[in-house]
């Protein structure tokens, strides 16, 4: 089954327990301001010509088998780790055939899955991956219908209705919520945050500040970057944000 693919990441330790292989693929219907992986949105061949010379390639048609036989290789890491095999993008639903078929090959070789979404799809497609996927990164990105729209082109109705299902249904969340400051990081957003989290009977929150790693990408695309002129989210406000979303009763994990 044909499957359009950014890159394969090996040994990662940032996309999920233990050592992974993590699948980005191409593709993305959101259009976040401050996404790192720009090269990802589209579903077109993409090429970055970085000011260093270096070269990379993104949206390669390949196959689930293909992939698959990349991931295989990993499997003692996995084992002696925890690990497994993480999901991302892009917005790796957008593909859900391709990541039905890969997630249940991952199963079937008793491979931990995850899939890494920003859940802006149809609940449909979630039902196809649940029976295959053992956790889900589900990122929420803005508190109101007008932020989600001017920050990411999607809807905060969408994504919050998708996650109450998503848990009635049964399955493993992890919420993760990259702290922009003028965009969630104040005290409405995260009571709202919380309110939806509590209501989806969400155990665990992530907190991924605001850094500019991903800006290079931009120019090597010839893309504007929108957020030039953003400082790096400012130590005090994570940890108000921590702070406020432990006192909440979550679980608070304050990533790199
Ligand atoms: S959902 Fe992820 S890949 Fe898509 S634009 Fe936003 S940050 Fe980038």
């Amino acid at each position: 089954m044909k499957l359009i693919l950014s890159r394969v990441q090996r040994f990662s330790t940032a996309d999920g327990p233990g050592i992974r292989t993590t699948v980005f693929f191409a593709g993305c219907n959101l259009t976040c301001k401050w996404c790192h992986n720009p090269e990802t949105q589209s579903f077109q061949p993409q090429v970055l010509r970085f000011s260093t010379g270096k070269e990379e390639c993104s949206g390669t048609e390949t196959t689930v088998q293909e992939v698959f036989a990349l991931v295989k290789k990993d499997a003692d890491f996995y084992t002696e780790s925890g690990g497994g095999v993480t999901l991302s993008g892009g917005e790796p639903l957008l593909q859900p055939n391709a990541a039905t078929e890969l997630l249940k090959l991952c199963k079937e070789a008793g491979y931990h899955t995850l899939v890494d979404t920003a859940g802006a799809v149809s609940f449909s497609t979630f039902e196809k991956v649940l029976p295959y996927t053992d956790l889900f990164y589900y990122d929420i990105k803005a508190a109101t219908e007008k932020a989600y729209l001017r920050y990411t082109g999607g809807s905060y109705r969408l994504v919050s209705e998708n996650l109450i299902k998503l848990r009635a249904a049964g399955a493993n969340v992890v919420i993760r919520i990259p702290m922009i400051e003028g965009v969630n990081t104040d005290a409405r957003s995260r009571k709202k945050i919380a309110d939806l989290c509590e209501r989806a009977g969400i155990e665990e929150i992530d907190i991924l500040p605001y850094h500019k790693m991903g800006v290079s990408k931009y120019d090597a695309l010839g893309m504007p970057y929108e957020m030039k002129g953003k400082r790096r989210t400012p130590k005090a406000l994570l940890s108000r944000n921590a702070e406020y979303y432990k006192a909440r009763g979550f679980t608070v994990k304050l990533q790199k």
